[in-house]
C-alpha cells in the first residue's frame, strides 16, 4: 500500500499514452491509496498539448465514473493541470495544478521544457542570449501561477530546470535564479497551496532528482509550505516510478509530512 495520493498524471485524451481506465487500474495495482488524473487544460496557444474543448464532458464523466466504480478500493479523484495562459477553467474539478510551461516574450509563447534544442533557441532569439534573462521572466510568471489559476497545488516549481542536469544551461545558485525564485516564493508560499515534489523528469531522463531544486525545498520546508508527491506520469508503466525517491527528497530536506487526498479533502499524512 502506497499512503500517499499521486493526482498529477496524464492520459490519452492531452499528451498521455494510456486511458482514464489504464492509469487508474495501474495505480490500484500499484496500491495506490488515492490516485488522480490531472489533464492538461485548453490552450489555445499549444491546442496539441491540452484537452480538446469537444472532450472536456467526456473526460470528466469517464473520471466520475471510475471514481464511483472505485469507491470503497481507492479514492479517485478528479483534476485538472491549468497552464497559466490555458483557457479559463469553466467546471467543477476536485483539485487545480497551477503550472507554467511556457514564458511570453515578444508576443510569442515560448516553452520552457519541451525540448532541450528548443530552451537554447529561445534564449538565443528571444533573451538575447542571457539564460538569466529567460529564467528570470520564468519565475516572474510562476509568481503569477496561483492568482490567475486558482490553483491547489503548484506544479513543477522550477521546470525551468528540467535541462539544467549538474549545472549545464546556469547556475542555480546565482544570485539572479536565487532572487527571482525567491520573489516567486514570496508570492505563492503565503496562499497556502501545496508545492508538489514531481518526479516527472527523472522518468524522463533528464534530471536524477524530482522537483523542485534542494536549494528550494528546504527554503518550503522552512516556511511552512506543504507538499504532495507527484509522478506526472504519461504512460501507466511510469505511475508508481520514484515514489520512493520523491520521499527521499522531502526527508532529506527536513520534511515529515506530505498531503494526501481523502474522501473528497486534502489531509496531512506522517512521510
Ligand atoms: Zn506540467
Ligand atoms: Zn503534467
Amino acid at each position: 500500500m502506497i499512503p500517499y495520493a499521486s493526482l498529477h498524471n496524464h492520459t490519452n485524451f492531452a499528451d498521455g499514452k494510456h486511458s482514464p481506465d489504464e492509469m487508474v487500474e495501474a495505480a490500484y495495482r500499484a496500491g495506490f491509496a488515492c490516485f488522480g488524473i490531472s489533464e492538461h487544460a485548453t490552450m489555445d496557444h499549444a491546442p496539441e498539448d491540452g484537452l480538446k474543448v469537444r472532450d472536456m464532458g467526456l473526460y470528466e464523466s469517464i473520471m466520475r465514473d471510475l471514481q464511483a466504480q472505485y469507491k470503497g478500493k481507492m479514492d479517485v479523484a478528479v483534476g485538472i493541470e491549468q497552464d497559466i495562459f490555458g483557457r479559463p477553467i469553466d467546471r467543477d474539478y476536485d483539485y487545480i495544478i497551477g503550472s507554467v510551461h511556457f514564458v511570453k516574450k515578444d508576443g510569442k509563447f515560448l516553452c520552457i521544457d519541451r525540448m532541450p534544442e528548443l530552451f537554447d533557441s529561445h534564449v538565443q532569439n528571444h533573451f538575447g542570449g542571457d539564460v538569466y534573462a529567460m529564467v528570470e521572466e520564468y519565475f516572474a510568471t510562476v509568481a503569477r501561477v496561483h492568482a490567475e489559476t486558482g490553483c491547489h497545488i503548484i506544479g513543477h516549481f522550477d521546470l525551468i530546470t528540467k535541462f539544467n542536469e549538474n549545472g549545464i544551461r546556469f547556475d542555480v545558485n546565482h544570485p539572479r535564479v536565487q532572487a527571482a525564485a525567491n520573489r516567486a516564493l514570496d508570492r505563492l508560499i503565503p496562499t497556502g497551496a501545496i508545492f508538489e515534489i514531481n518526479t516527472g523528469a527523472i522518468t524522463r531522463g533528464y534530471r536524477k532528482s524530482p522537483y523542485p531544486d534542494e536549494s528550494f525545498l528546504r527554503v518550503l520546508n522552512e516556511r511552512g509550505a506543504k507538499i504532495i508527491l507527484s509522478a506526472d506520469a504519461h504512460h501507466k508503466d511510469w505511475v508508481p516510478l520514484h515514489f520512493d525517491l520523491a520521499a527521499q527528497h522531502a526527508k532529506h530536506c527536513g520534511y515529515k509530512t506530505v498531503m494526501t487526498w481523502k474522501d473528497g479533502a486534502f489531509v496531512e499524512v506522517e512521510l
